[in-house]
């Protein structure tokens, strides 16, 4: 009989799933999500409204009502196509589906969403990843010198980027999309924490594409993302798409919370003010450092990151270790913005964490 190992890519076999650790009854800093539930009027008409939908029928494949919604609320530029995935991880794997061919390579910068290093192994594409500085801002000569040497095919930037939080000056993005003769995909995971989007710039460059997610803003669990750009590429990209790919009870949710976003708003409101409170906070200890965030979560860095996870995690909070996920990354810790009950919990246990190391 023949084993998965004689016949599974040695370079997917050599991988390791995505992981998702554990996380009931601990408080959850580890994934960026909104912490806040719908106010209860609203989870009751969604709850009535979900029940009366024809789950026996395919979706509405065209999605045009929910486009439509999303048009709306985001300002898309009529000129432009928007397309729909399942998160916006979805997208990505299709972007690189849609421009796979041997030799063609995927740039992102590094440390970065580590879906595009992996998507790109998926895919078969090369992937090059240019560093960051150690401070995490960007070397745009060197991302320039490779885009040059490398030619890839697919760029990705997450604008604001994960895991550091950072914005990349919007000069140096600018270059970029000039200087690739690629695809160069902004991807605007954490938009709603920032304070800039190359969104009114899509319909300026024919080779960018905005991506978003309404995984941030408190929909992770019904897994939406988007993409919009010009319809000669979304067209392409289309074909890659497997049908129905936004349930119908993912598709009604979206609209009802669409029709209600500033319910959303002002949890994004609360969630920024708790970002300000958090960083001063954070200030207070010596022996940590933070970089600076505009994005739902804060990247630290503590003498002993393994050692500070597992402690909050002996308090019951988890957050992202990223100690080993990147030579930049030594050491670092990534909190997500909570509620100010979950910050102070983390504050203060990452303060006793601290001062035991001292
Ligand atoms: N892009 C970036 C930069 C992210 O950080 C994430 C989530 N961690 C995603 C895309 C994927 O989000 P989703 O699939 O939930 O839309």
């Amino acid at each position: 009989m023949t084993t998965p190992e004689q016949l599974i890519r040695p370079e997917i076999l050599a991988m390791s799933a995505y992981h998702v650790p554990p996380a009931s009854k601990m408080v959850k800093l580890d994934a960026m999500e909104n912490p806040y539930r719908l106010p209860t009027a609203l989870r009751q008409q969604l709850g009535q409204g979900l029940g009366d939908i024809a789950i026996n029928r395919y979706p509405d494949a065209g999605y045009g009502e929910l486009k439509g919604r999303l048009r709306r609320i985001y300002n898309l530029p009529e000129q432009a196509a928007v397309m729909l995935g399942n998160g916006s991880d979805e997208l990505i794997q299709i972007l690189a589906m849609g421009l796979a061919r041997p030799g063609a390579k995927l740039m992102s910068l590094e440390p970065s969403f580590v879906m595009y290093r992996m998507i790109a192994t998926f895919c078969q594409m090369q992937y090059v990843g240019v560093p960051l500085r150690e401070d995490f801002t960007l070397d745009i000569e060197a991302t320039l010198a490779t885009i040059e040497r490398e030619q890839p095919a697919l760029i990705f930037i997450a604008y604001p980027n994960n895991p550091t939080g950072n914005h990349f000056p919007a000069e140096h993005i600018t270059r970029i999309i000039r200087a690739a003769k690629g695809l160069v995909v902004v991807d605007e995971a954490y938009e709603a924490f920032a304070r800039d989007s190359f969104l009114p710039k899509v319909t300026e460059f024919p080779n960018l594409l905005i991506l978003r997610t309404l995984s941030k803003i408190g929909m992770a669990g019904l897994r939406l993302g988007f993409m919009v750009g010009a319809p000669a590429w979304i067209n392409e990209f289309e074909k890659l798409r497997p049908p129905y790919n936004v349930n119908v009870l993912t598709q009604y949710a979206v609209e009802t919370l669409l029709d209600q976003i500033d319910v959303l708003r002002e949890q994004t409101e609360q969630i920024k003010q708790a970002r300000m409170q958090q960083v001063e906070r954070l200030a207070t200890l010596p022996t940590l450092t933070q970089y600076p965030s505009d994005a739902n979560f804060i990247l630290v860095r503590v003498p002993d990151a393994p050692a500070v996870h597992a402690a909050l995690k002996v308090a019951g909070i988890l957050v992202k270790n990223l100690h080993g996920a990147h030579p930049l990354l030594q050491n670092c810790l990534r909190l997500t913005v909570g509620t100010s009950e979950e910050n102070q919990l983390l504050f203060d246990a990452l303060k006793s964490a601290l001062m035991a190391m001292d």
